[in-house]
């Protein structure tokens, strides 16, 4: 793919007469004859809200077209008003044009005196995603609401949702003005996403949409129109269709049983602790479980930087990695102020020979974010990407605010059970079973699943703690990448001031039998300290700072530089169903994947954990909770654990 798609606009409007409207289109986003009444009549009491989710723990509606977000607003509204106070709504919405931040915020000052919704307008007006094609997920309501805009066009924004609704609304621009919205194969598309019993509305009897939705299961009844409309429709899936068949069959997902019970996670780190803030949203309850107890994870290592690498094309691992990063951003920013350092802002200054002005030109051109996410700048007389809305994190203030509870054991062994797993520890036997584990052991996820052809590669990592005013003044006070990194001036709990500098990298295959990665290298510190001052010396009068103090780490670093996470595959039976792929059968002759059941993995985030943690680990949770999920499904198959056999069994055979 070239450049980052842009997305077509909708031509946005506001008649003094009949308020917002699209040009584009020729319709209008809301009835002239009351926008509230309509959601109220057409949609919530076309999907029987709220008796519909009242006593159910999560509940998920579909949508074609997102509009103005009035349907989705009003539905968040009666949510809050009429759900149990742990449950969760799953909000999908299916928008082809998207309108940007500003235009929602002006079309939606126009309802703000819909009771219940002026509070609800400023959250989403303020957390509006960028026109960026693909699937965007906010969390709203304190997790108590996620919402999934898919950017696109409908027939390909639905193909890559992967989940079944209990309710959809369909409720794009008219049929005659908008035909691409309501098709046989859309129609399809939102059967095969809608459970058994699953109802839909919308406000049309048009009849090729009556006959449509009839032909693809639905049972289908007309009612009074709303306002000027004669007629509406509302139906329920009587005879849901067959599952689509995935073309990528050994990345077809294991269902959920109805109650996924209490959830083990095996790690302290970033990773366990995202997987059970998600979890928890969803009313699931985890215990973490690390070796190193509470202050597992990456030790004492007092910075985590956020700065993603954003190619020119919007290739996999480029949108996984702006997905990623515009997620973490919200996520930390949604756990207060207190877990990032002053001043924000992280900058990555030009890498000879790699970064030419001319690549970052580009991509800023490519992207179209605005200032506040990425420019250009310079850093001691090379260009440089600057990111003011990110920075750099305090690792143990994200962990105090997340709050999730470590418990200390080394777990030995993952025992399959009947319906479950037992941990095992080497000194206390039997620590926990029950029906779910999530393996988030950094660097030892492969070893401790035994599964070496999960090609996670452990590489040793240290910092240096420097004195502030040993750098010349002049050096910008954020986070700064120059191939290594420099942190902001930052106080440690001891009351010490100064900056981390790092960092090295180095292949560490038995970080068990050689526990030499913990010792803290004055050579590693001299090669990174050269480096820093070898970049800074064209502006700066400098010599490689010396170090006070240090810490090492482990990071899990994968071949494509992809992090992992996904259900656990079954290596023997992926071996004899796709042992045969390097021959090229046809996909449709292959059965789906098979997996270890009950079990998770997230690990392979590399250098970059706390930027790819907060989504990855919605991507589990809503795995386990069976909700519809973040990604599109060619992202969920690329972080799939199951990739390196493929790749293999494409190449050769069985691994
Ligand atoms: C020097 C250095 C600097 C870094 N800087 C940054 C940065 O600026 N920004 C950034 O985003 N990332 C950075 N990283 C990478 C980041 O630290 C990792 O990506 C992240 O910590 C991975 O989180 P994790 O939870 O997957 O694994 P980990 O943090 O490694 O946690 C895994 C945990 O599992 C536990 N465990 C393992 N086996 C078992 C077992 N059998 N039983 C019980 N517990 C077990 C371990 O004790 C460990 O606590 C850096 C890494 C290093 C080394």
């Amino acid at each position: 793919m070239t450049g980052w798609p842009r997305l077509p606009s909708p031509d946005f409007d506001i008649d003094p007469d009949s308020g917002p409207r699209s040009i584009l289109f020729n319709d209008g986003y809301a009835s002239p004859a009351g926008a509230a009444a309509e959601t109220e009549t057409v949609f919530l009491d076309g999907i029987g809200a709220p008796s519909a989710w009242r006593d159910r723990p999560t509940f998920a509606i579909g949508e074609t077209g997102f509009g103005l977000g009035l349907n989705f607003l009003m539905t968040w509204a009666l949510w809050r008003r009429t759900a149990m106070p742990d449950a969760c709504l799953h909000y999908v919405s299916v928008e082809g044009y998207p309108l940007d931040q500003h235009s929602l915020t002006r079309a939606l000052q126009l309802y703000r005196d819909i009771p219940g919704l002026a509070s609800l307008i400023d959250e989403i007006c303020d957390r509006f995603p960028l026109r960026h094609a693909g699937f965007h997920r906010l969390s709203l309501d304190g997790g108590r609401v996620q919402l999934t805009l898919l950017f696109g066009p409908v027939e390909h924004s639905l193909s890559q949702l992967s989940g079944k609704m209990d309710a959809w609304y369909l409720d794009g621009f008219a049929p005659a003005r908008n035909p691409d919205m309501w098709t046989a194969p859309v129609f399809r598309a939102i059967a095969c996403r809608t459970k058994p019993g699953g109802r839909f509305a919308t406000y049309t009897a048009a009849g090729h949409v009556r006959r449509g939705l009839e032909d693809v299961g639905f049972s289908v009844e007309k009612h009074p129109g709303f306002a000027h409309k004669r007629e509406r429709l509302t139906g329920t899936l009587a005879t849901p269709p067959d599952d689509e068949k995935a073309q990528t069959p050994w990345f077809s997902l294991p269902p959920t049983p109805a109650d996924p019970g209490e959830v083990a996670i095996i790690g302290g780190g970033i990773a366990a602790q995202c997987c059970w803030h998600a979890l928890k949203a969803r009313g699931i309850e985890a215990t973490l479980f690390d070796r190193a107890g509470p202050a597992g994870g990456m030790g004492a290592n007092p910075v985590a930087m956020i700065a993603p690498k954003l190619p020119v094309n919007a290739s996999l691992p480029g949108r996984l990695n702006a997905l990623t990063f515009l997620k973490a951003l919200a996520f930390y920013d949604g756990l207060g102020p207190t877990v990032w350092y002053d001043p924000r802002g992280a900058m990555q200054a030009a890498a000879e020979g790699v970064d030419s002005d001319d690549r970052q030109a580009r991509l800023i051109d490519a992207l179209d974010w605005p200032k506040d996410l990425i420019t250009v700048t310079e850093v001691a007389g090379r260009s440089a990407l600057s990111y003011p809305a990110s920075g750099c994190l305090d690792p143990q203030a994200v962990r105090n605010v997340i709050g999730a509870p470590v418990e200390s054991a080394d777990i030995n062994a993952l025992i399959p059970i009947d319906g479950g797993w037992r941990l095992m520890d080497g000194d206390c036997g039997e620590v926990w079973s029950g029906r779910r584990v999530i393996v988030a052991a950094g660097g030892w996820t492969g070893r401790l699943l035994q599964a070496p052809w999960l090609e996670i590669r452990p590489s040793r990592g240290q910092v240096s703690w420097i004195k502030g005013d040993a750098l010349p003044a002049g050096i910008p006070e954020q986070g700064i990448g120059f191939g290594g990194y420099l942190s902001p001036n930052i106080t440690l709990r001891d009351g010490r001031r100064g900056r981390v500098l790092g960092s090295s990298f180095d292949a560490w295959p038995d970080p068990d039998g050689d526990t030499g990665w913990q010792v803290w290298s004055h050579d590693d510190h001299q090669r990174y300290a050269a480096e820093f001052a070898q970049v800074f010396s064209q502006a700066f009068d400098l010599s490689p700072p010396p170090a006070e103090a240090g810490w090492t780490g482990l990071r899990a670093m994968t071949g494509d530089r992809l992090p992992i996470a996904g259900p656990m595959p079954d290596a023997e039976a992926y071996g004899s169903d796709y042992g045969d792929l390097h021959h090229g059968r046809h996909w449709v002759d292959y059965p789906p994947a098979r997996y270890r059941d009950g079990l998770y993995v997230l690990s392979g985030l590399g250098a970059r954990g706390y930027q790819f943690s907060p989504l990855m680990a919605e991507l589990l949770a809503d795995m386990l909770a069976g909700m519809p999920l973040p990604l599109e499904k060619d992202l969920i198959e690329a972080v799939h654990p199951a990739r390196f056999l493929i790749r293999e069994m494409k190449r050769a055979g069985t691994p």
